[in-house]
C-alpha cells in the first residue's frame, strides 16, 4: 500500500521550511497510492483529450463542435441549436454530478482530474527531468546563471512549449476538422483564425501550468470560491489528525515520544514540501488546498519510516476526526445524486425520443394567399429541413389538411449527413374547397416509416 522505497531523511528535511520562495513554489516530488492514482488518472485524461479529434465514426470526426455550421457532432449523431434541450441536461448532468462528487469526496475534481491539476504536474515532471529535485532547483535560482542552467531551462521551456502546441492544436481540433487543420497548419494554409486559436490556446496552457499553476486555482478558478458551500461535516478532505499528532516535534526513531510529550508529528515538513498549493495542511481546512493526496503519501511515507500506524495525515471528515463515526444520512448530498439522475434519465430520454429529420416552415410574409390565373388559390412557403443524422436520408414531403392540393417545389430527395435544406414551395387548391379562410394544414417529411410534422396555416378569401 504504501511506497516505502523512496529515502526520508528528516533532518535534511527539517533544513527547509515552507516550499516558497519570493512567491515561487518549488514542489517536491512524491510518491504513493494517492500519487500513482492522480498520475493513472491524469495520463489516461490526456491521452483522452489528445486522441479525441482523431476518433473516427462512420467515416467522420467522432465528435466535432462545428462552430460555423453551428453543429455538434457526437458518434453519429448532430445535435443543432434547436437540440438546446439536450445540451443544457448535458451541462445540468455535469453540474450536479460536481456538486454530488464534491459534497461526498471534496475538491477531488480538482486534485485529480481538473485540467489545470494535470497540465500542472505534467510542467513539473518535466521540470523535475531537466532541473532536478525542488532543493536542486531551489539552488539553481539562487546561483549565477551557468551554460548548464541556460541549456536546462531553455530545454524545459522548448519542451513545455511543445506540449502547450500539442494541447492548443488538440483543443481548437475540437471545433474543426482535425486532420484539415493538421495539414492547413503544416502547409501554413491553416488560415489566420485557426492559426490565431491554436496560438492562443497555447500561449494560456503554457502560462497557466507552466507559471501561474496552483495561483490559477486559488484566485481565477470560480469553482474554489463556492466549493465550499457543497462541504458538510462528513465531506471527505485531506486533513490532519490534530489530536493524533500534536504536541509535533523531533525526535529520534526510537524514543518513546508519548513518555515526552510528543504526538505523532515528527514536524519533518514533508507534507509542506510536497504541497502543490504551499500550505501547510496542519493549519487545518483551508480553501487553497486542492485535495490532491500528496501530503498525505508524504506522511504515511514518514510514519513507515518510524514505525507509527498510517493515516496521521488522510482523507477524513470533521465528524469523523472529531470521533463521530461516519454517517450515511446526509440529505443535501443524496439530493444532489436525486437530481443527477434525474436530469440524466431526462437526456437519455430526450436523446431517444430525438427525431433524426427537422422540419421547420416559414410562411411568406409578403401575402397572405393569391389568385393564380387558372383561378386556384396558392399560398407559399420556405420549408426547412435538416438531417441530424451522420447517414444521408432519402425524405419524402408531404401536407395534409387540403383538398387535393397543387403542389410545386422539390417533393423528394436525397439529404447528406448533417445537411440543412432550404426548399420553396407553392401550395394551391381549387377556389371554393376552402371551408374556412384560415385553415390548419400540417407539413409531413417522411422517410424508412418514421414522420415529422410541423403545423402551419393556409389562407384563402371568406367561403
Ligand atoms: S494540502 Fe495536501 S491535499 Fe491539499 S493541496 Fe496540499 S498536498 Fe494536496
Ligand atoms: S504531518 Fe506528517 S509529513 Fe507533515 S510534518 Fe508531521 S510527520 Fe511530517
Amino acid at each position: 500500500m504504501n511506497d516505502t522505497s523512496s529515502r526520508i531523511d528528516v533532518k535534511v528535511c527539517t533544513d527547509v521550511s515552507r516550499p516558497r520562495d519570493q512567491g515561487h513554489i518549488y514542489v517536491r516530488a512524491q510518491q504513493g497510492r494517492w500519487q500513482r492514482l492522480r498520475r493513472q488518472l491524469g495520463w489516461g485524461l490526456m491521452l483522452l483529450f489528445l486522441a479525441g479529434p482523431w476518433l473516427r465514426w462512420n467515416g467522420a470526426q467522432a465528435i466535432l463542435l462545428d462552430w460555423e455550421a453551428q453543429r455538434f457532432h457526437l458518434f453519429g449523431m448532430t445535435i443543432w441549436p434547436q437540440d438546446l434541450t439536450l445540451l443544457a441536461l448535458l451541462l445540468m448532468v455535469a453540474a450536479f454530478a460536481l456538486f454530488f462528487i464534491t459534497a461526498w469526496l471534496g475538491r477531488v475534481w480538482c486534485g485529480y482530474l481538473c485540467p489545470q491539476t494535470v497540465w500542472t504536474f505534467w510542467f513539473i515532471w518535466v521540470e523535475e527531468k531537466l532541473e532536478g529535485s525542488a532543493n536542486r532547483r531551489r539552488r539553481r535560482d539562487q546561483e549565477a546563471w551557468s551554460v548548464d542552467t541556460l541549456l536546462r531551462k531553455g530545454g524545459k521551456h522548448l519542451i513545455w512549449w511543445l506540449i502547450a502546441l500539442l494541447s492548443g492544436f488538440s483543443f481548437i481540433a475540437y471545433f474543426t476538422p482535425a486532420t484539415e487543420l493538421a495539414t492547413g497548419l503544416l502547409t501554413g494554409s491553416a488560415g489566420a483564425w485557426p492559426t490565431f486559436w491554436v496560438l492562443l490556446f497555447a500561449l494560456c496552457t503554457y502560462l497557466n501550468a507552466g507559471w501561474m499553476r496552483t495561483l490559477m486555482c486559488t484566485h481565477m478558478c470560480p469553482y474554489s470560491r463556492f466549493q465550499s458551500a457543497m462541504f458538510d461535516a462528513d465531506t471527505l478532505s485531506a486533513a490532519y489528525d490534530a489530536g493524533r499528532g500534536e504536541a509535533r516535534g523531533p525526535r529520534a526513531r526510537k524514543a518513546d515520544h508519548r513518555a515526552q510529550g510528543l504526538g505523532d508529528c515528527i514536524d519533518c515538513n514533508l507534507c509542506v514540501q510536497v504541497c502543490p498549493a504551499g500550505i501547510d495542511i496542519r493549519d487545518g481546512l483551508q480553501y487553497e488546498c486542492i485535495n490532491c493526496g500528496a501530503c498525505i503519501d508524504a506522511c504515511d511515507q514518514t510514519m513507515n519510516r518510524m514505525g507509527y500506524p498510517l493515516g496521521l495525515i488522510r482523507y477524513a471528515s470533521e465528524n469523523e476526526l472529531a470521533g463521530q463515526g461516519v454517517t450515511r444520512r446526509r440529505l443535501r448530498m443524496w439530493a444532489y445524486a436525486a437530481v443527477m439522475v434525474a436530469m440524466l434519465g431526462l437526456m437519455l430520454a430526450a436523446a431517444l425520443l430525438r427525431e433524426p429529420l427537422a422540419l421547420e416552415v416559414l410562411r411568406d410574409r409578403n401575402e397572405l394567399y393569391r389568385e393564380t390565373l387558372s383561378g386556384r388559390i396558392e399560398n407559399t412557403y420556405t420549408l426547412k429541413v435538416a438531417n441530424k443524422t451522420q447517414q444521408p436520408q432519402t425524405i419524402l414531403l408531404e401536407v395534409e389538411g387540403l383538398v387535393q392540393p397543387d403542389w410545386r417545389g422539390q417533393r423528394q430527395w436525397q439529404l447528406a449527413p448533417g445537411e440543412m435544406r432550404l426548399v420553396p414551395v407553392s401550395l394551391s387548391v381549387a377556389d371554393g374547397s376552402l371551408i374556412r379562410p384560415v385553415q390548419a394544414i400540417e407539413f409531413v417529411v417522411r422517410h424508412r416509416g418514421d414522420e415529422v410534422r410541423t403545423d402551419s396555416r393556409f389562407f384563402g378569401p371568406r367561403p
